[in-house]
């Protein structure tokens, strides 16, 4: 008998490719199931990016690639970072990945030592956790609640510092609420972190451009804190590009360099023809994803509209990203037929069952009274969803 190490045992799957694996076997044996499951945009990836990519493997652009990524990438995320966001990095500051979650993997095992503590406000995205604790690092979580739109202030985090606080990491457009922090909520954190040099802030702005009220805000523009903060991103969620595998960080050189060592060792480069394809993407103007923005923003206004007809349910009106994240604990304690809903799990599994849509229950988030609803699909798909979920909970009694 094979035991597996402990690092693993600690370890929880991702709820969120959990949800999607299920959610895709149920409709593999011919269920009508609708997924607002996985964080993924539906566009297709534009075909200027796809073009470039097909032009790298007639050029063979096939072979290892430096293990930061190609200089010319690298040169146009650091003009990049400057034309989005203000930030001035040069190319040696960039590490290319296999996306932000590697990014963001390396960044974790590159600074925290076993029992050094990570802030991490939830709702959080379901990784940090369980790479922090994979890094032998101590989670300390502070909750947001729906009231305060899931946002921490800066007197929060200070008061959530102690001698051993080695890192703070958050989202921003948040995966999974959707809240937007203001320039002005990032100063109040940008000043605590002002007062504790020995940490660094990991600010995840993989959903930058999917953003309802204005200008993205970067956490590295104050320019006081700019050498605690890394700033990881990719082209995931702006360009459709979620299977081509590319993030990047850019952070201090030393930060950097760390990454570079430890991507070296577990995966070298990312891939050679998503690179290329890359770098055209990070040329292009943003203005053109406008009306995906647009679209995203519609979606989430249909979405919000039924859960705002929905008795018992608290949600706040998401600013960024793809998701809304309902409090559902209204139903803890209420059944239907053969169900019990006991918490947001017994309840993402009565919808599925029940209403064939598929959900994340809160809890992998830090948030069990919450559940997510991913609106990155059809406005057409939605309105059934969201039809289903209505008639679902109206069935449930207490
Ligand atoms: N950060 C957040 C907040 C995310 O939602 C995701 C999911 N895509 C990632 C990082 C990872 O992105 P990638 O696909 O680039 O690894
Ligand atoms: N980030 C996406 C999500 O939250 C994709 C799944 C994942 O990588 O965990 O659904």
């Amino acid at each position: 008998m094979i035991h597996l190490s402990d690092r693993l045992n600690a370890m929880e799957e991702s709820a969120t490719l959990a949800m999607a694996r299920l959610s895709r076997t149920l409709r593999s044996e011919g269920k009508d199931i609708i997924s607002l499951s996985l964080g993924e945009p539906d566009f297709n990836t534009p075909q200027f990016i796809k073009d470039a990519a097909i032009k790298a493997i007639n050029e063979n652009y096939t072979t290892y690639t430096p293990v930061a990524g190609y200089d010319e990438l690298r040169e146009k995320i650091a003009h990049k970072l400057l034309r989005d966001n203000g930030l001035t990095y040069t190319k040696d500051q960039i590490v290319v990945s296999t996306g932000a979650k590697q990014s963001i993997a390396n960044a974790v095992l590159s600074i925290i030592n076993p029992g050094d503590e990570v802030i991490i406000p939830a709702p959080y995205w379901v990784s940090y956790i369980e790479i922090v604790k994979m890094a032998g690092g101590i989670p300390v979580v502070i909750e947001a609640t729906v009231e305060e739109d899931f946002k921490i202030s800066g007197e929060q985090l200070e008061q959530a510092i102690t001698p051993r606080t080695k890192m703070f990491i958050f989202s921003s457009p948040c995966n999974p609420t959707g809240s937007v922090y203001s320039y002005k909520e990032l100063e109040s954190l940008a000043k605590v972190l002002e007062r504790h040099p020995h940490m660094v802030a990991l600010s995840d702005e993989i959903y930058e451009h999917i953003n309802f009220i204005g200008a993205h805000q970067s956490l590295a523009q104050f320019t006081t804190i700019f050498d605690q903060v890394i700033t990881v991103n990719g082209a995931s969620k702006a360009w459709a590009m979620t299977g081509w595998r590319l993030g990047y960080l850019a952070a201090s050189k030393p930060i950097a360099d760390a990454c570079n060592k430890i991507q070296g060792q577990f995966t070298s480069g990312t891939n050679s023809i998503t690179q290329r394809a890359a770098m055209v993407a990070m040329d292009a103007d943003p203005k053109i994803l406008a009306e995906m923005v647009l679209t995203f923003e519609k979606r989430r206004d249909l979405v919000l509209n039924y859960l705002l007809k929905i008795p018992g349910i608290k949600v706040n009106k998401p600013t960024g990203a793809f998701y809304l994240f309902p409090d559902v604990s209204y139903y803890f304690g209420a059944s239907f037929e053969n169900y019990t809903i006991n918490n947001g799990k017994d309840l993402c599994m009565y919808l599925l069952q029940e209403a064939n849509i598929a959900l994340v229950d809160g809890s992998g988030f830090g948030a069990p009274k919450c559940i997510r609803i991913s609106y990155a699909t059809s406005e057409e798909l939605l309105e059934k969803a969201m039809q289903r979920l209505t008639e679902a909970l109206a069935k449930l009694r207490k």
